[in-house]
């Protein structure tokens, strides 16, 4: 383990988890500074979709094979941190149904499967006794659907409590309420970072602050990642987990509604460029709940449990920003995963990680380099 590089991590949410459990169980000497609590921020706000599939539309196939990727590791991932942390992380694997309530609903619905089904991605056209079937609780105003097999859910939450667990049994020093001000950077190299005023010494830093990521100063302004909060607005409800109004994830045309094993109902989701105002409002709830209410209307006897907001990263494509930067040796950067984090968590990992410990960049990360906005740099 002498020869491995020590990493300091900046921001302890689901990737900053994932890849310092990687590292520490690698041998390597990581510590994550997160400035609050650990997994507080987007990766506790997340509804936990893995949805690779359904969301591949015309237009996205930069994103696609890393979240086919990814969705393809989520298992083994789950697996192995749940036997890592002793914690189960909620992992379901009934897919994803997608439903049309009228006419042009089914049209878009019918252009993105066929597009799905020419990339090869498994979906199933369903009528609309055949989605009654699936889920009958449904409105009888579902008319046709599309079910997506591979796009399971995962408890986003519990994955990043057991993350914590991990890295902590593997020997990772996690430094909660440690906000890190600066990268440490001299000549072209990262030396480490500064937390509270205190030099920290790292061989490389890992910038994964999720929507917070541009504020870390230190760095020349070709190195800060373009990364921008979008706000998300998203509430559950109890069902009855012993008779569920739903067991799919459900993506209806004005929400989608994705129910855990243990009975709660989460309905989403806001997208909304508002910068760092976090208010829930009375017309994104109102939009949630009415949309929830055409689709399942058995939801208006349920229970509200919670309301909350998050910040996605989003970047200036909204993929990712994953990778060494050019002219700050050291540097790796692990962030701008926009609504796609928690789907893309164990290739994130995986990828980053193999990065650090071999000096390799694998195929699948080079398209995502912060690089790609170097022509653009200037006009933004
Ligand atoms: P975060 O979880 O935000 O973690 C970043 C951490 O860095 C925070 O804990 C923060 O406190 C810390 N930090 C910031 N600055 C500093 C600093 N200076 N020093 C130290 N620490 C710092 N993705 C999916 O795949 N499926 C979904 O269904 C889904 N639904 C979503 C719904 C909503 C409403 C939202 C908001 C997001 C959703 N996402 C979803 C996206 C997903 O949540 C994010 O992409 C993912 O959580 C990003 O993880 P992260 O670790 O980069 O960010």
């Amino acid at each position: 383990a002498g020869a491995r590089p020590s990493v300091a991590i900046i921001g302890g949410g689901i990737i900053g988890l994932a890849i310092g459990w990687r590292l520490a169980a690698a041998g390597c000497r990581v510590d994550i500074f997160e400035k609050g609590r650990a997994g507080q921020g987007a990766s506790h706000a997340a509804a936990g979709m893995l949805a690779a599939g359904a969301e591949a539309e015309p237009g996205e196939q930069r994103l696609l094979p890393l979240c086919l990727e990814s969705r393809s590791r989520w298992r083994g991932f789950a697996a192995e941190l749940e036997a890592a942390s002793g914690q189960p992380v909620g992992l379901r694997d009934e897919g994803t149904l997608i439903v049309a309530l009228t006419r042009d609903d089914v049209e878009v619905m019918r252009v993105n499967h066929q597009f799905q089904r020419g990339l090869g991605i498994e979906s199933h056209w369903l009528t609309g006794a055949q989605v009654k079937e699936l889920e009958p609780f449904l409105t009888p105003r579902a008319v046709a659907g599309v079910l997506s097999p591979l796009d399971n859910q995962v408890d986003n939450r519990r994955a990043t409590a057991a993350l914590r667990v991990a890295f902590e049994r593997a020997g990772g020093r996690l430094h909660e309420d440690s906000p890190v001000e600066a990268v440490d950077a001299e000549a072209g190299r990262v030396r480490g970072v500064v937390v509270g005023g205190r030099a920290h010494a790292a061989d490389m830093v890992v910038l994964a602050a999720g929507a917070w990521s541009r504020q870390i100063a230190g760095l020349p302004a070709a190195a800060v990642p373009p990364v921008r909060p979008v706000k998300g607005q998203l509430l559950s409800v109890a069902m009855d987990p012993a008779a569920p109004l739903l067991r799919h994830v459900l993506w209806a045309p004005k929400c989608y509604m994705v129910p855990r094993a243990d009975g709660t109902l989460i309905i989403g989701g806001t997208t909304e460029e508002k910068g760092w105002d976090d208010s829930l409002t009375a017309g994104g709830v109102l939009a949630m709940l009415e949309g929830a209410w055409r689709t399942l209307p058995g939801i208006e006897e349920l229970r509200i449990s919670e309301m909350w907001t998050g910040f996605r990263p989003g970047s200036r494509d909204d993929a990712p920003l994953l990778g060494p930067v050019a002219g700050v040796d050291g540097l790796v950067l692990a962030t701008g995963h926009h609504r796609n984090g928690i789907l893309l968590t164990p290739v994130t990992a995986d990828l980053v990680a193999g990065f650090i410990l071999t000096g390799r960049q694998d195929p699948l990360m080079q398209p995502f380099g912060l690089d790609r906005f170097a022509a653009t740099a200037a006009a933004a």
